[in-house]
């Protein structure tokens, strides 16, 4: 909590309010329900049909080892796939449901810079660029708009002299954590590379001094249950209320599967950390966030919650409706406000979306740590948090 006194607060929210009146972007601002894009059966296909290497820059050992973990069909490339010119399912089947390996050559440690400091220099561990989801929102659309296919770096020893040579360094605590889920979701098709289970014990055996963060929304853990994780690997998951699931996370698992993943996760001892992030305006939005906080705290205690809200970059729309040409995000966007180069719900419909769903966190935990990610100090004053000793998502 800020010192920030209720008086005080009030006139800030007041202010907000008169800026963008609620009744003014309410209505444009609701998702359509009951207009999922794609069919139950196409969402029922295995997420990978496909595996593509390219010849002579993928360890052909550890490709074929991967191929047979998978049972899937092997296809040697000569070069790295680039943009395909379809529309619809069949530009995503090409993009996200194939699985590429290759070496990784730029580097796997890099830190993050949030381009106007709204966000901790946190560092990132690239062992996958992109995903096999396929949520109409994914930022990754854009990221990787000229190497859309979902890619995963087997070169594990460079990686691994890396994450050495980074635990070795002067780094301060909070940012000795090595996320994995900035460029892709590191579960998605762990089943099939088995990368997490080689990486979660290589940690406390080489590297004491550093955490490793798997995002996710995946509900695979099986595989790393039992693995010796020396407590420094910390799984998060990704929630939403079971609307935007059904409406925009394609091919995810469900938020119950995810919830149900973080309490096995957290019976192994492993720290659980939640998102519930996006958070998208609809007509039930309220009773569906409390009921998704209530279904949380039912099966499970995170260490930390992260909020944050729909935020699209300017130049991702196109991306979107080439995939979703019937995506409810498309409306949306068209009633968000500018600020930057994102787009957002105008700040009182934020603050009013982000204060609900913290009531209902601390009516379970009060002590709870919380924290908004990349969002404006007056959002964090006019909720009565406080940024100092931040403890969010991707900080230790
Ligand atoms: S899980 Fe994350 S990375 Fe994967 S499609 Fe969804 S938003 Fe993108």
């Amino acid at each position: 909590m800020t010192g920030f006194s209720e008086f005080s607060q009030e006139i800030l929210v007041m202010a907000i309010l008169q800026e963008c009146p609620p009744e003014e972007m309410e209505i444009a601002n609701w998702i359509q329900e009951k207009s999922v894009a794609y069919s139950q059966g196409e969402m029922q296909k295995p997420l990978v049909s496909e595996l593509w290497a390219i010849r002579g820059k993928a360890n052909e050992v550890r490709v074929k080892k991967i191929a047979s973990r998978s049972k899937l069909p092997l296809i040697w490339l000569d070069k790295s796939p680039g943009i395909n010119g379809e529309r619809g399912i069949d530009k995503l089947n090409g993009e996200r449901g194939v699985l590429l390996l290759r070496d990784r050559v730029s580097p796997f440690i890099e830190q993050f810079q949030h381009p106007i400091g709204r966000c901790a220099k946190f560092y990132k561990l690239t062992a996958y660029n992109n995903c096999n989801f396929w949520c109409e929102y994914c930022y990754l659309y854009l990221t990787f708009r000229t190497q859309p296919v979902s890619t995963h770096f087997i070169n594990y020893e460079k990686m691994y002299d890396e994450i050495i040579k980074f635990d070795k360094s002067k780094i301060p605590k909070t940012l000795r954590v090595l996320n994995l889920g900035e460029l892709g979701d590191p579960l998605a098709v762990d089943y099939m590379t088995g990368f997490a289970k080689q990486i979660i014990p290589f940690m406390p055996e080489h590297a004491p001094k550093t955490r490793l963060l798997f995002l996710t929304k995946s509900d695979c853990v099986d595989d790393i249950l039992h693995l010796d994780h020396g407590g420094q690997s910390i799984i998060s998951f990704s929630v939403n209320t079971d609307v935007v699931f059904q409406q925009l996370e394609h091919r995810t698992a469900s938020p119950d599967a995810r919830i149900i993943a973080a309490a096995k996760a957290q019976k192994a001892g492993y720290e659980i950390r939640l998102r519930i992030d996006p958070i998208i305006f609809y007509s039930t939005w309220e009773r569906d966030y409390v009921a998704l906080v209530d279904k949380i705290f039912e099966y499970v205690q995170p260490a930390r919650i992260t909020i944050g809200e729909y935020r699209p970059s300017n130049g991702l729309a196109n991306h979107i409706s080439s995939r979703f040409p019937d995506s409810p995000l498309l409306k949306i966007n068209r009633s968000l406000v500018k600020e930057g180069k994102k787009l957002r719900y105008p700040k009182n419909l934020r603050i009013k979306m982000f204060g609900t769903i913290i009531e209902a966190i601390k009516k379970y935990r009060s002590d709870i740590d919380i924290a908004l990610c990349k969002e404006q100090p007056a959002i964090w004053k006019a909720l009565c948090l406080d940024k100092k000793g931040l403890k969010c998502n991707c900080l230790s």
